[in-house]
């Protein structure tokens, strides 16, 4: 079989042929590279943390869970501790609420936040469910 190297002939066949075409391909790259064009416009990296809401409370666009929810009804959720029936929950006390209950993810001094027994909901600080539990 006759390849670009198998005699010299073919070797200075094959060189003719392509190798003036190979030896400017270098240059080409070089001068491609060396117009002066800016590079390409850096973007902004966008931060997980900062949602295309503009907010800076992560989770504040989402809806507040209702008094009314099945999952809520079940737990004894209420928007007020005040409002907790004590008799259907006993160990209900006073001074427990959301934003004293390790579940909850809301950040200090706001209203409503998050709660990890009731993802996607937002619960009010001074509201309590039957799964209350002290923040340490
Ligand atoms: Fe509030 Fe805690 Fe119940 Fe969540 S688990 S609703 S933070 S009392």
């Amino acid at each position: 079989m006759d390849t670009p190297y198998s005699s010299p002939a073919s070797r200075r066949r094959f060189l003719k042929t392509f190798g003036g075409s190979l030896a400017i391909l270098p240059l080409v790259q070089v001068l491609g590279c060396s117009r002066g064009d800016p590079p390409p416009a850096a973007q902004a990296p966008r931060s997980a943390d900062s949602p295309a809401t503009g907010s800076t409370t992560p989770g504040a666009d989402m809806p507040r869970l209702s008094e009314d929810d099945p999952a809520a009804k079940a737990l004894g959720y209420r928007h007020s501790t005040a409002d907790v029936d004590q008799n259907a929950f006993p160990r209900h006390q006073a001074d427990q609420m959301c934003s004293n209950c390790s579940q909850y993810q809301g950040a200090s001094g706001e209203s409503w936040g998050g709660c990890s027994i009731f993802p996607g909901k937002l619960v009010n600080a001074g509201g309590w469910c039957n799964s209350w539990v002290r923040k340490a």
